[in-house]
């Protein structure tokens, strides 16, 4: 078994509010999600307007946060990687207590190689973005950031 799905399975999904104002569903969409191959088979789950709602970040995002990284880890199809890179930006940047947000920036930097692995062969510009706000290193940043820096220019052109 696949450890995101050991971490999904020890949340209590019930206990966190959503910010749809529901409560329980968002573990049964990850799943969805992450188990997917194709955009056609999320069945219309979706994290925009649940793990956050214009920038506000809602107490659920902290355990779908573990739950994204350990998923990282594994050979997801693209709409699911891009989903989750895309969500943890909003996430570290959104509007949270500071309990919250230190919950989220923990979380990202205890799996931050794959962050950085996203950086050198992913979305180089979404995993920078993250990485500005959760990495405590910053000599390490810059360095990276100069390794990547032509990977950036390429997608702008
Ligand atoms: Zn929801």
């Amino acid at each position: 078994m696949e450890p995101w799905k050991i971490e999904l399975s020890r949340v209590d999904w019930s206990a966190y509010e959503c910010a749809c104002g529901e409560r329980g569903h968002l573990g049964g969409d990850l799943q969805r999600i992450i188990e997917a191959r194709s955009l056609g088979e999320w069945g219309g789950a979706s994290l925009d307007g649940h793990v956050e709602d214009q920038s506000m970040v809602a107490d659920v995002a902290v355990p779908a946060v573990g739950v994204m990284m350990a998923a990282l880890q594994e050979d997801l199809a693209v709409p699911t990687r891009s989903e989750f890179m895309i969500n943890l930006w909003r996430l570290v940047d959104g509007e949270a207590d500071e309990s919250v947000t230190e919950e989220i920036h923990e979380q990202i930097r205890d799996g931050i190689w794959l962050i950085y692995r996203e950086a050198t062969n992913g979305d180089t510009e979404t995993a920078m973005e993250i990485l500005e706000c959760v990495e405590r290193d910053p000599a390490r940043l810059e360095h990276f950031r100069t390794a990547v820096a032509r990977r950036l220019s390429k997608r702008t052109r």
